[in-house]
């Protein structure tokens, strides 16, 4: 599971670490265009790793940077097809290339990259480009004859799929009564409807086994010439051999580098699951990944997240090189191991409390690499793995990706929001001190504690809150994190060092709770993502509940409308109230009273506060998605040859780096 955010759209934006000690002038931001700012992130302490540890990574990101191709194709059958045919066209031109077909062409090409395909990585809808199709094939015959698609036929399919909005519409379609197979762009599936797809997972699936394999994951699912269903597989030898090769090669050589026998074992079993396609062995990788807490580099290279697939049985391949932030780890570390102390003060009813509760293993860590599915956007917080038998039997990781929350922190840092939304200039010097430790505690506590709380009564099925149960969940974890945010505790095991800090995100939450998340609805339809309800109705209620004694208001300042906090030490009472009554619903599975809540606080938007929203923040022209970069690592050798450093540099932009992956890395045809 991957935890996926919008900062610019969630966090109040200029926030600085009140650790650090010297604002920094690294340059952020390194293209805008569509709907995309792409920035850029450092990888702090990368210099202070071993020479192995370097040399380890070099070869993760090797191996990382190699599936590429891959996602490419899942992402959709003629993707590298056009991705090639737009670059030579782009590198081919010789006409003006401030015109208007060339720059649409221009942005057309940035914005396939950045989806990894021609479908929007968000909404999942095809690019609509902006050059004329004349225009198009004009510059295809122009092309040297090496250049051009392979046959008359093969253009004319490529052009009928960039430039006819009707043709591969929707890359994974989610639409209700149709068949998500057939409507799906995603090349995932050939020739097959979704009833049979069902049918056929249907009967290889074991109900009574423990310890199922994750099914489909690593396959592409078709139809053979006798009309059998048959699964391609993702291995060497089968599907995508020539990028899983190398990554295999990579893996190899970064195996000599490992820092233990356990990350040694690591590399091997996937290895050997490249090499078999087995799922079993996957598993035992998975396995044997989840227990390593002791290596400082980790990784993530594989079919991993199936939100790619209607269905969602395969995986999309990803890969992230990352090692441990030890000072910030500390964080969670001193959290989980106060986990008990915690829930023994909870404010909810005790018969509700744990009496014995296990924080998870939780870690801060520094990217050094993202890509396939987690390039250039990409998670800020990881939970893996995803085998609901491996999470019970030996847990799961959970990651923060700090220096990409710092990136997009930094990055937003000026863009006017706090001006436009946040009431005055005291509250705003608090959120610029303090909003970048108690946002990223506010995650630690809501994932290290805040879900793991709390136990249901005997006999209460899990399942008993329905469509309401993830909000709910959420909304539980949320107030877990901001009840105990302003706790003096957090001051005693020192991961914070002013009282009055968590003010910070108190004052973020209720704004964006009350107000900015709205920006992200289209004006007229009801608030319908599950955290984004659990923010509604958290604010909400204790908006209303506090109003008696004035502990929050809206308040108008020229016209425009602002939250006012008047009792922090009330509002966390509240916060508090609140999650002795989600509690009680969720343990003893009280739906009526769930479902209320979710109707009355979560859902319903005031048109007139939404569309004062709207206009302001259209005014501030902030890019509702942002992804990434990479640095760039190069060995360096001395005479004989013998690698003596591995360097990192953060000067490449994304169109020089796009070209270059496609250079480097272009494994598949
Ligand atoms: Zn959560």
């Amino acid at each position: 599971m991957t935890l996926k955010t919008f900062m610019a759209a969630t966090a109040v934006a200029a926030t600085l670490n009140a650790m650090a000690t010297e604002k920094s002038d690294f340059n952020y931001v390194v293209d805008r265009f569509a709907d995309i700012e792409v920035l850029r992130y450092q990888v702090p302490d990368f210099e202070n790793l071993s020479l192995n540890q370097k040399q380890l990574v070099y070869h993760l990101t090797e191996a990382a940077l190699a599936g590429r191709d891959i996602l490419w194709d899942q992402n959709g059958k003629y993707n590298l097809a056009i991705r090639r045919l737009i670059e030579n066209i782009y590198r081919n031109y010789d006409g003006d290339r401030n015109s208007a077909d060339f720059k649409a062409l221009e942005k057309y090409l940035k914005q396939i990259w950045f989806a990894n395909g021609i479908h929007h990585h968000y909404s999942m809808d095809k690019f609509i480009p902006e050059f004329s199709t004349q225009f198009l094939v004009e510059q295809i015959f122009k092309l040297p004859a090496d250049q051009r698609p392979a046959d008359v036929p093969t253009t004319q399919t490529l052009i009928s799929v960039i430039t006819d909005p009707t043709v591969m519409a929707k890359r994974v379609n989610q639409a209700e009564g149709q068949d998500l197979i057939v409507t799906s762009a995603c090349n995932l599936y050939e020739g097959v409807t979704q009833p049979e797809v069902e049918a056929y997972y249907a009967a290889l699936k074991d109900t009574t086994d423990l310890t199922p394999i994750s099914y489909g994951l690593n396959t592409r699912l078709v139809k053979d010439a006798a009309g059998n269903l048959v699964e391609q597989v993702y291995k060497v030898g089968g599907l995508y051999s020539a990028a899983i090769e190398r990554i295999v090669s990579e893996l190899t050589k970064a195996r000599q580098f490992a820092e233990n026998d356990a990350q040694a074992n690591i590399i091997d079993k996937l290895i050997e699951y490249y090499t078999t396609g087995e799922l079993k062995t996957f598993d035992d990788y998975s396995i044997a990944w989840v227990e390593d807490n002791d290596s400082r580099v980790d990784f993530i290279n594989g079919f991993i997240e199936s939100y790619g697939d209607p269905l969602g049985m395969t995986g999309s391949w990803e890969s992230i090189v990352n090692f441990k932030d030890l000072e910030a780890s500390h964080r969670t570390e001193a959290i989980s191991a106060e986990a008990q102390w915690f829930e023994d003060r909870s404010p909810v009813d005790p018969r509700f409390r744990k009496p014995h509760v296990k924080g998870v293993s939780a870690k801060v860590i520094t990217a050094a690499i993202l890509a396939g599915d987690a390039y250039p956007a990409t998670p800020i917080g990881i939970n893996l793995p995803n085998a609901n038998w491996i999470r019970a039997a030996h847990g799961s990781k959970s990651v923060t990706l700090e220096n990409i929350t710092r990136a997009y922190d930094e990055a937003s840092h000026g863009n006017g929001f706090n001006e436009e939304f946040v009431i005055d200039q005291p509250t705003r010097d608090l959120l610029d001190k303090y909003l970048f430790i108690t946002d990223n505690l506010h995650t630690d506590l809501h994932e290290c504690l805040g879900h793991g709380s709390g136990q249901l009564l005997p006999g209460v099925d899990p399942d008993a809150l329905k469509a309401h149960g993830s909000t709910l969940e959420e909304t539980r974890a949320d107030l877990f994190a901001l009840y105990y945010l302003a706790d003096p505790k957090l001051i005693e095991i020192g991961v914070l060092d002013n009282p009055e800090a968590y003010k910070a995100e108190y004052y973020k939450y209720m704004l964006n709770g009350l107000m900015t998340q709205l920006m992200r609805i289209e004006p007229g339809k009801d608030v319908e993502e599950a955290h984004m309800r659990n923010r509604k109705l958290i604010a909400e209620w204790v908006y209303e509940h506090g109003r008696d004694n004035n502990v929050v208001e809206m308040v108008k300042i020229d016209g425009k409308t602002f939250v006012k906090i008047n009792d922090y030490e009330a509002l966390r009472q509240l916060f508090g109230q609140l999650l002795g009554e989600i509690q009680r619903i969720k343990s003893e599975g009280d739906y009526e009273a769930g479902r209320d809540l979710v109707e009355k606080y979560a859902v319903k938007v005031d048109p007139t506060l939404h569309r004062e929203v709207l206009d302001r923040y259209a005014k501030l022209d902030i890019a509702p998605y942002k992804g990434f970069v990479n640095p760039v690592y190069t060995l360096v050798t001395d005479d004989n040859g013998n690698v003596t450093d591995v360097t990192i540099s953060y000067t490449e932009d994304y169109i020089p780096q796009m070209l270059r992956y496609s250079a480097d890395y272009s494994t598949l045809r």
